[in-house]
């Protein structure tokens, strides 16, 4: 099954993608936790991405359709994926479509989790994740247990700097600018479904595994 989560900054692909992966057994793939863990490493697409993700900008083409390019190839693909945060411009779904054709393969389901800018900002800046696994919480939506403290690993929750109200502000205006223009490529597709991502985090798991089977 290859499924394709779309939506904006805080929409809670993120979220979902972690309960989908563990249910359906396929890898999730986002290029923001690529880009992150490069910057943790201080690889040189670690630090070039920097640049750009600490203004809250899209990090270049090329960069990242070559981190998906690389990873989609790796065996562990082939039972199928789960990309979240990909692709984000339109150079990129097409880069995405020649990768697949070169791979035999094509996209099985995309879904579009929608939610309201007010409450986008709202999800972002009390957005915390744990250094060790990534999990997500939300001081108020999704608290762990213990404050600060990840429920699954025990390891350290931290905010990513771009989740800073100054820097929200810009990705949002970069996903209406350069990636919600790729909802109408999908929908001519056929391939787009929505689900409303303002529901509890149970009840849009449950309204995308509807979809899925
Ligand atoms: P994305 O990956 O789309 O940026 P995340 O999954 O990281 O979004 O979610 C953004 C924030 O909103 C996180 O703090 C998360 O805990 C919280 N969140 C996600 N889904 C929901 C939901 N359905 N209801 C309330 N809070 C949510
Ligand atoms: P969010 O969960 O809030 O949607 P991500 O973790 O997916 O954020 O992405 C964080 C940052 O990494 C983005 O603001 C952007 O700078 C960069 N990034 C992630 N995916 C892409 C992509 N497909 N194209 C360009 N930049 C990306
Ligand atoms: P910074 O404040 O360095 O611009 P962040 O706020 O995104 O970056 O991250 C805070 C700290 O957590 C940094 O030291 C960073 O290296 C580390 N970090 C970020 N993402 C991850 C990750 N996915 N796994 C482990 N450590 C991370």
């Amino acid at each position: 099954m290859n499924i394709l989560f779309m939506g904006p900054p805080g929409a809670g692909k993120g979220t979902q993608a972690e309960r989908i992966v563990e249910q359906f057994g396929v890898p999730h793939i986002s290029t923001g936790d690529a880009f992150r863990k490069a910057i943790g490493e201080g690889t040189p697409i670690g630090l070039k991405a920097k640049e750009y993700i600490d203004q809250g900008l899209l990090v270049p083409d090329d960069v990242t359709v070559g981190i998906v390019r690389e990873r989609l190839a790796q065996p562990d693909c082939e039972k199928g994926f789960l990309l979240d945060g990909f692709p984000r411009t339109l150079a990129q779904a097409e880069a995405l479509d020649s990768i697949l054709v070169e791979l035999s393969r094509s996209l099985d389901h995309v879904i579009n989790l929608s939610v309201d800018r007010d409450l986008l900002l709202a999800r972002l800046t009390g957005r915390r994740i744990c250094k060790s696994c990534g999990a997500t919480y939300h001081v108020i939506y999704n608290p762990p247990k213990q404050e600060g403290v990840c429920d699954k690993c025990q390891g350290e929750l931290y905010q990513r700097s771009d989740d800073s109200e100054e820097k929200v502000g810009t990705r949002l205006d970069e996903y209406i600018n350069k990636t919600a223009p790729l909802l109408a490529y999908y929908e001519d597709k056929g391939l787009l479904r929505q689900v409303d991502g303002e529901k509890e985090i149970d009840t849009v798991t449950s309204e995308i595994v509807s979809l899925l089977r």
